[in-house]
């Protein structure tokens, strides 16, 4: 809804990536002033088409909406992006389910380059619900021992150097800096910043400081990194959910 340039660019990138995979994607683009009831009117209209099988909002909703309501109308079934309270649900009670698609996609990174999460002391800094914390749960249903570090933390360059796998997700740039990591420790660089550059436009860096790269043993980028893996999780996600549904109702 409305025209907040972030999420023009990221609806469009997602619409291209649904192409090049083969998925229809339909955008219904809303004016900022569009009231509630017609944005619900419309996720109940996906949500009883046969011929839609995943629904997306995409957030931030304008001001003058609350998103809770409208997160939870989305048919759980459909829930591709995982963040209905019955896909949070599941998530924490280790149930299979659909999951949200940034915590899935690292899930995904660790995974395809074989490093280990079983056993490793993970922290997470940041605790929204966006990221941090099903990220936690993730974890933990992988056997990490976890711990969530947040704002409200006290010394947390202690608690970041205990880490042996470090998540950060606090969308502060260079918030880790290399006197807080484990030599050797996995970095994952959730955040994504606009600075000031020379340009006058802007560019994107994380929340780890690059100098992190000589002490690390691995370390995402950004741009690049997790951020393309939370689209493909979310093609992911469509495609399990279209399987559930056809399980649920063969077609003829
Ligand atoms: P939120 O603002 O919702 O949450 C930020 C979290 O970080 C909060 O829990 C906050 O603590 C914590 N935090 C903030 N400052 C500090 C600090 N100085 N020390 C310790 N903890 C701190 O952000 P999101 O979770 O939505 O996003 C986080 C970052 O990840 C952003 O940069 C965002 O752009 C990026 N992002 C990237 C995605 C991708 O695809 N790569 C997808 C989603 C997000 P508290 O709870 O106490 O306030």
């Amino acid at each position: 809804m409305g025209d907040d340039p972030a999420s023009v660019a990221y609806v469009r990138g997602k619409a291209r990536k649904a192409a090049e995979v083969g998925l229809r994607s339909t955008v219904h683009a809303l004016p900022e002033a569009t009231p509630q009831a017609e944005l619900l009117a419309l996720i109940a209209q996906l949500n009883a088409d046969p011929a839609v099988h995943g629904v997306l909002v995409q957030l931030p909703l304008p001001v003058h909406l609350d998103p809770q309501p409208v997160l939870d109308a989305v048919l759980p079934a459909k829930d591709v992006d995982g963040l209905h309270p019955v896909s949070t649900g599941h998530l924490w009670a280790g149930q299979p389910g659909l999951r949200p698609c940034t915590p899935a996609g690292v899930m995904a990174l660790l995974a395809f380059y074989g490093l280990p999460v079983a056993g490793q002391r993970a922290v997470i800094v940041g605790r929204s619900a966006l990221v941090g914390r099903p990220l936690a749960a993730l974890l933990l249903n992988a056997n990490a021992t976890v711990t969530l570090a947040h704002s409200r933390t006290p010394d947390l360059g202690a608690v970041t150097r205990e880490a042996d796998l470090l998540i950060v997700a606090a969308g502060r740039a260079h918030l880790i800096t290399p006197d807080m990591v484990r030599p050797g420790a996995t970095v994952i660089d959730v955040g994504i910043n606009r600075v000031p550059d020379e340009t006058g436009q802007g560019r994107l860096t994380g929340d780890v400081h690059p100098g992190v790269a000589g002490v690390a043993g691995a370390l995402t980028p950004v741009p690049g990194g997790v951020g393309p893996m939370t689209v493909a999780q979310l093609l992911m996600n469509t495609v399990l959910a279209a399987e559930a549904q056809q399980a649920q109702s063969p077609q003829p």
